[in-house]
């Protein structure tokens, strides 16, 4: 789904703004940038800001007008930071990504940014099928061109990663980070509470609460076999002490 999606910056003004566009998209993985009549492209300042995702800057493709760009394109949504006179079939990030994965006959996607002095123009917002709004603050509505870029390649991200599940190989843990049997906690309680004795803390002829209230204790914690085998050397170093102390 991702190789299906041009984003298209429209007359981009800010040449560092292309740059990090290219960034926020390489990040998410997606890759053709298409860019109708930047001001200033190719740049240094374009490079510098795409930290990297010099690939994307490279192959992206320049074009003199917005028909151009989209014109393989069979869906076309249109990015837009506020409401225009003339409603048009208005979604959210998360739909829009929604609607492109369910509509794999509506492929190849075009997503166009606008200026970002004006935004889109009107003639080009009527180009597109739907209007997508990332839901700002009501009284400060308009991102940066890049982080707007950001905002809808995640979703787009997001969206590919329910149908594309990261496998990764279960981790090998060593002995020391598996959970601790119970005979293992057990053996902890018992030693804790020898060693309680003999330092006259716990007193097995009245021992109200103390066990049940250790045990609640290490229960929360889920301890693994390291820290078990930590604890009962710090208790047999404790008895150690005590018999050192008591020849
Ligand atoms: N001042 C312009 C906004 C330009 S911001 C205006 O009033 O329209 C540059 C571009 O970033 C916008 O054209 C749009 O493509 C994108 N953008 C910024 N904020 C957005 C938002 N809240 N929702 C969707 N796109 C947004």
């Amino acid at each position: 789904m991702l190789d299906q999606i041009k984003i298209v910056l429209c007359h981009t003004s800010h040449p560092g703004n292309i740059g990090a566009a290219a960034r926020a998209m390489k990040t998410m993985g997606l890759y053709q940038l298409v860019l109708v009549n930047p001001k200033d492209f190719p740049c240094e300042e374009a490079l510098v800001r795409s930290s990297g995702a010099l690939d994307i800057l490279d192959s992206a493709l320049v074009v003199e007008t917005v028909e151009e760009a989209i014109k393989d394109c069979k869906l076309v949504i249109g990015t837009s930071s506020r409401n225009r006179a003339l409603p048009w079939p208005l979604i959210e990030p998360r739909e829009m990504a929604q609607l492109i994965d369910t509509k794999p006959e509506s492929h190849p996607v075009a997503i166009l940014f606008g200026r970002e002095s004006v935004g889109l123009l009107n003639e080009e917002l009527q180009l597109c099928h739907y209007h997508v709004n990332i839901p700002a603050n009501p009284d400060y509505m308009s991102l940066n061109l890049a982080s707007a870029v950001q905002i809808i390649s995640y979703e787009l991200r997001l969206k590919h990663l329910t149908q594309n599940p990261i496998t990764e190989a279960p981790l090998e843990l060593k002995d020391s980070e598996l959970v601790a049997t119970s005979e293992q906690v057990e053996g902890l309680y018992q030693h804790l509470e020898q060693t309680m004795v003999k330092t006259e803390f716990f007193d097995p002829e009245n021992p109200k609460l103390l066990s049940a209230r250790i045990r609640r204790l290490f229960a929360k914690s889920q301890l693994n076999q390291g820290e078990v085998n930590i604890l009962r050397g710090f208790l047999s170093s404790i008895e150690k002490y005590i018999k050192r102390k008591t020849k």
